[in-house]
């Protein structure tokens, strides 16, 4: 009698902690794939398509966002990985191509920007410590309009150890250039506060509300049971529960891992849905059908 007493209280808890928790599709934004020979690997675990696909079912994940990195200097190469993203999303329709260029090409990447929004690429990401750009280059801000012209989103990776004040650059590009819609990754990392500014622009008439974040390394090495959890979960309250997406950062942090981080984060599961799914697709309907 004890122990089945014992059994109805774990099933009792097992079915609260599920429906404390959103148990609905996931839509991962930050999915590293490897395209190029050699590649797979390079973020500290395989991370070939092949790799990523048998992983989506069993963590629940209706999309994946998959990325690639442009060099400068190198537009075959860029194209190339470019393709590699487009024959994926074709071949697979749940894979979301999130394409790069290389800012200091400018003409030729504006060029190939315009040809992947021909073919319905909307998300570009760009990283300035792995690309070796400043965020404040003349460069930056000329393809930060031109994603703007072309209904583009672009994903920045937010986080330098060796420029403390990238994030207050980005910000400020995205408020230079409101028509374009940017995603900062990992939501500035440890310089995470700085992003409070936005709950003041807010107010202004002048702020398009532009700026995205997603959770991706923040939540697995900042959130749960780490003394920032509630400074983090509080600055996206304040921001706004609706310009957070979910990523993982796969290879660098399994889905599972990345995922379970979020949830350990205390938001409400109408918070986790918006995060986990409904965000993501916000955004996405917006670079289709936004106009300038
Ligand atoms: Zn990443």
């Amino acid at each position: 009698m004890k122990s089945l007493i014992c059994v109805l209280f774990l099933c009792q808890a097992l079915i609260a902690n599920a429906q404390s928790h959103y148990q609905g599709p996931i839509i991962d934004m930050h999915v590293h794939v490897a395209v190029l020979p050699g590649e797979s690997g390079n973020l500290g675990a395989p991370n070939t398509i092949l790799d990523i696909l048998p992983l989506l079912q069993p963590n629940h994940m209706s999309n994946a966002g998959i990325i690639t990195i442009a060099h400068a200097g190198n537009m075959t190469e860029t194209r190339s990985r470019n393709d590699s993203l487009l024959r994926l999303h074709e071949l697979l329709p749940q894979l979301i191509p999130i394409c790069s260029v290389h800012p200091m090409d400018t003409t030729a990447a504006w060029e190939e920007m315009a040809r992947l929004k021909s073919k319905g690429v909307d998300i570009l990401k760009l990283h300035p410590s792995a690309q070796h750009f400043d965020v404040a280059a003349p460069q930056v801000a000329a393809l930060a309009e031109k994603a703007g012209d072309l209904h583009m989103a672009l994903l920045f990776d937010s986080y330098s150890p060796e420029d403390a004040n990238e994030l207050g650059k980005l910000m400020m590009l995205a408020i230079n250039h409101p028509n374009t819609q940017f995603i900062l990754a990992h939501m500035g990392f440890v310089h995470f506060k700085e992003l409070l500014a936005i709950q003041a622009w807010k107010r202004y008439a002048w702020y398009k509300n532009n700026i995205w974040m997603d959770v991706s390394a923040i939540a697995p090495i900042m959130g749960g049971n780490s003394p920032f959890t509630a400074q983090i979960r509080w600055v996206i309250r304040q921001i706004g529960v609706s310009q957070f997406l979910y990523g993982s950062d796969f290879p660098l942090f399994t889905f599972k891992e990345s995922i379970a981080a979020v949830r350990r984060m205390g938001f409400t599961p109408a918070e986790e849905q918006k995060i986990f799914h409904d965000n993501a697709l916000r955004l996405m309907y917006l670079t289709k059908t936004s106009q300038k």
